[in-house]
């Protein structure tokens, strides 16, 4: 085997595509010294040898030695320099590199190969003893550090000590004698420390730091980092031995790093920093304040120091070059450290840079539109997920923050309004046109009306997974839950943090990406949907073969899913406009009412209602499928909990108290996930189904005609296990339609279908699409689907889900990604067993999952027709998809 692989002089041994072997560092640094680019020479010791080392008790394989001796030599020859020679001595540098760039790994190593020999001849060779013996204090205090474990403070202490004592502030006032000084009383330190003088063998130096590269593989820093970030301790990582180069041999030199482009922003401009007379991370540890790379910047910065491109013209124009090179080069913005030793700019590093979300998609557009990637390559380059942090009104980052507490970042984006503590009170306010924060110490459906009029939600209890923050996602608000410190008292409408308490009325601004509570209004930015956003989602339309719907229950979400590029509504839950507080009385008349007719006739209340819902909903799509589910949810939800609500709602509706705690207690159920819910409601009261049919027919039939474009409502029924029960609810659903086709003399073009949710529906899905009368369409609710094929109920899952994911029971929270193996099979079997009776079935998904990339990528490859999901996720999926097709 081959364990050691040469870079410079124009050439190297290995390329960046071995990152496997060489680590992204070295991989970069061979790949820098291919293209012909100043890069000091050097050699990486590969990853294997780090694999190697730990299956062989901490040992290296037998030809090592010789390979790194013969590599230095190489080095040496390239730079005319010895190691360890006592006339011109080679120094090198020693720097640890894996695949991935990992923090928790060794520091690096600067000026290796420094002695109380070689000192003195580089002080000679260079004519600058200042530049030798601060450049053999940082060498010992670096290497003290990281291959001896002495503390950075040892040294520190000693320095400030002299610093004081000779009245200096900063570094560069110290001397030759004065570095002179340090070096020896920091050598006495280490003796002290350490029992062992500091070695003075380079060869010694040499592999104590590639042993302590290796040895921080495993350190506990290194470790945690690994398992946060799904890193296999089998990568290794590899040591990266390099030639030195000085940016401290005076005002000449300098040190820096920079971005091609700007990383926060992502316009096309180098962005950076760097330090003259300095070394190493001087520019991020903070030391001195770096100076700027461009005139332009500095100008913006109103910096009175000198720019790169003032101060080191020849070096910036060259950096300049070799930018543009690295950039045509790897075709994507990079993240670049250079130094610049008398003048001569030298390139030490190059990768591919971080960015934000708004950099990332700026950066993309634009490298596209350069020639420099495909359309295709700038949409696979987003991370669909990061679309989220664009797609809500954000706190302006240079707005001061009063934080009052902090919860979860349950749903993103940030609002500001009065603070209120009922639903009702919500909703009072929003006609009156005021915008307010609903606080509650947790949410329940009740709730939805007043989670509606909010800018936004804040709950002192429930987690990620609460209603709050699951309802709060689906309507695309900011929610923060679970603030644990703040005390609500709904009595005195007060909220309390830490001594302070605010008053209904009083704002507060919410910042649901970080889960802050904030006092008072502060400033936000607007989402940009225009520019680069659109020109990278038409790209994506372009590519994906799947269908993006919305789930959308009022015209609000409609115009949402539309603006956001959804091209139809997958689903459409009626539920929620029960809950609506001019409708709700009538839909508990219905649910007390003692017999059918006076439930017909409370029906008959709501049925304007929810015609004039469907009209405005399919006023908006405009044609596009709308699909409608009928009533879902158990009928206790809508009654009204406790003694004082109850008194309210009989004398409003003109009862008993008592009649509706017995209704209620009728209704009760242990389990009602698996309950009195679903299809199971229109089998037991067909009337409700058919108030809801003729609403949907002839809404239809008035917004086809305001439209003039054909609606086509699919019908969908909710929670059905057997092909019996959709027989029973579609023969009502079918004589509605004839019955309102009739009286308005129109023909209607309909479909009537079925949510797949019980595994046992799955399995009969052949049954179920069958034949003349057989379901038109399928859509995976996949929530329920979940639930019922766990066995976990949603709402109970919180108390043991954590545990299960942390250990690793399953992967991901099922309810967030699918679960491929068990819920995505009965998905692929209900799929294919519907199609197999019926080619053209319509088969999409509904639910969280719409929105999750990974389940996106599942529903393009088994086919399916469309995904739907919260309005706000739209382009998340639209994104997901495309990179699916790619
Ligand atoms: P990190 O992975 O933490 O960025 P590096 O190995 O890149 O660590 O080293 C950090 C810094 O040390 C570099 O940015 C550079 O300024 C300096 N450095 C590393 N090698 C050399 C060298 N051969 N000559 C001069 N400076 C070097
Ligand atoms: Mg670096
Ligand atoms: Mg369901």
């Amino acid at each position: 085997a081959k364990w050691v692989y040469g870079f410079g002089g124009g050439k190297a041994e290995g390329k960046a595509d071995m990152k496997n072997l060489l680590g992204g560092k070295g991989a970069n640094l061979a790949e820098m010294a291919n293209l012909g680019l100043p890069v000091p020479p050097g050699f990486t010791i590969t990853t294997d040898v780090c694999t190697y080392f730990y299956a062989h008790g901490e040992s290296y394989p037998k030809e090592l030695a010789g390979e790194v001796d013969t590599a230095l030599a190489e080095v040496g020859k390239l730079t005319g320099k010895t190691f360890g020679d006592k006339v011109n001595p080679l120094l090198v540098s020693v720097r640890s590199g894996a695949r991935a760039s990992m923090p928790g790994m060794m520091d690096t190593v600067l000026n290796l190969g420094l002695n109380d020999e070689t000192v003195e001849a580089l002080a000679k060779k260079s004519g600058d003893p200042r530049f030798a013996y601060d450049s053999y204090r940082r060498f010992i205090t670096m290497y003290s550090n990281v291959v001896l474990g002495l503390e950075h403070h040892l040294f520190e202490d000693i320095l400030e000590e002299h610093k004081d004592a000779h009245g200096y502030t900063l570094d560069t006032e110290l001397t030759a004698d004065d570095w002179k000084k340090l070096v020896v009383q920091y050598k006495a330190r280490v003796e002290e420390e350490n029992g062992k003088p500091f070695p003075q063998d380079p060869r010694e130096q040499l592999w104590g730091a590639i042993g302590a590269v290796f040895g921080s593989w495993m350190n506990a820093r290194a470790k945690t980092y690994r398992r946060l970030h799904n890193i296999p301790e089998s990568w290794g990582t590899a040591v990266n031995v390099q030639a030195m180069v000085f940016g401290n041999m005076g005002d000449d030199s300098a040190t820096g790093v920079a971005f091609t482009r700007n990383p926060s922003t992502g316009e096309s401009k180098l962005y950076g920093e760097f330090l003259i007379n300095a070394q190493g991370e001087d520019v991020v540890a903070g030391i001195r304040t770096p100076q700027e790379i461009t005139e332009d910047a500095r100008k913006e910065a109103g910096s009175d120091k000198p720019s790169l491109e003032k101060a080191m013209p020849d070096a910036f124009n060259e950096l300049t070059r070799i930018y543009g090179t690295l950039e045509k080069h790897y075709r994507d913005m990079q993240d670049l450290e250079f130094t610049i030793e008398q003048n001569k700019l030298w390139m030490l590093q190059t990768r591919s840079g971080k960015r934000t979300a708004k950099a990332a998609l700026k950066i993309a557009v634009e490298l596209a539109s350069e020639g420099l990637i495909t359309e295709d390559e700038a949409v696979m380059r987003i991370d669909p997920a990061s679309l989220d942090q664009l797609l809500h009104p954000t706190i302006d980052p240079k707005a001061e923050r009063k934080i009052l507490a902090t919860g979860l970042p349950a749903s993103p984006g940030a609002a500001s309004g009065e603070i209120v503590f009922t639903s009702e009170e919500a909703e009072a306010l929003k006609e009156k046109g005021r915008k307010v924060i609903l606080v509650r110490v947790e949410t329940s459906p009740e709730d939805i009306h007043g989670m509606h009029a909010a800018e936004g939600i804040l709950t002192t209890r429930g987690g990620m997974t609460s209603h709050a923050a699951v309802v709060a996602r689906g309507m695309g608000k900011p929610c923060v839950s679970g603030a644990g410190s703040l005390r609500v008292d709904y009595n005195a409408k007060t909220m309390t943090v830490a001594g302070q308490t605010l008053k209904q009325g009083e704002i507060v601004t919410i910042d649901g990406s970080t889960g802050q509570v904030l006092l008072g209004q502060v400033k936000m930015i607007e989402p940009e949907l225009s520019g680069e956003f659109a020109t990278l989602m038409s790209w994506a339309d372009k590519a994906r073969r799947l269908g993006v719907r919305a789930n959308a229950d009022t015209p609000s979400d409609a115009r949402t899913a539309l603006k956001y590029g959804a091209e139809g509504i997958g689903l459409c839950r009626t539920e929620h406009m029960f809950f609506e507080a001019d409708r709700i009385q009538a839909v508990r008349e219905m649910i007390l009412a003692d017999n059918e007719k006076a439930r017909r006739a409370a029906l008959a209340k709501i049925l304007p209602m929810q015609r004039s819902d469907f009209v405005e909903l399919f006023e908006i799509m405009k044609g596009l499928p709308v699909t409608i589910r009928l009533l879902d949810p158990p009928l206790h939800e809508f009654l009204p909990h406790g003694d004082a609500e109850i008194a309210e709602v009989a004398k409003a509706i003109g009862t008993e108290p008592q009649k509706i705690k017995n209704r209620a207690a009728e209704l009760a159920e242990f389990n009602p996930m698996l309950g009195f819910r679903g299809c199971r409601i229109a089998i037991a009261y067909p009337e409700i189904a058919e108030m809801q049919a003729r609403a949907i027919f002839e809404a239809a039939a008035e917004a086809a005609k305001s439209t003039g474009k054909p609606v086509v409502p699919e019908v969908m029924v909710p929670l059905i296990a057997t092909r019996a029960e959709f027989d029973i609810v579609k023969a009502r659903i079918d004589a509605m339609a004839e019955a309102v086709s009739k009286e308005k003399g129109v023909t209607l073009d309909y479909q009537v279908g079925t949510m797949i949710e019980l595994p046992r529906a799955s399995l009969m899905a052949d049954k179920i699409a069958e034949g003349e009368g057989g379901a038109e369409f399928f859509s995976f609710g996949t929530n329920d689907l979940t639930q019922t094929t766990f066995g976990i109920s949603r709402d109970d899952a919180a108390s043991f889900l954590a545990t299960y994911t942390a250990r690793g029971i399953v992967p991901v929270d099922p309810f967030v990604s699918i679960d491929r193996d068990g819920v995505g099979e009965l998905v692929k079997i209900g799929v294919e067993r519907g199609r197999r009776v019926q080619p053209k079935l319509k088969v999409g998904i509904c639910g969280e999952h719409g929105g999750d990339p990974a389940s996106v990528a599942f529903c393009h490859e088994v086919a399916l027709d469309y995904v739907s999901c919260s309005p706000f996720r739209t382009p998340i999926a639209r994104l997901a998809a495309a990179q699916a097709a790619l």
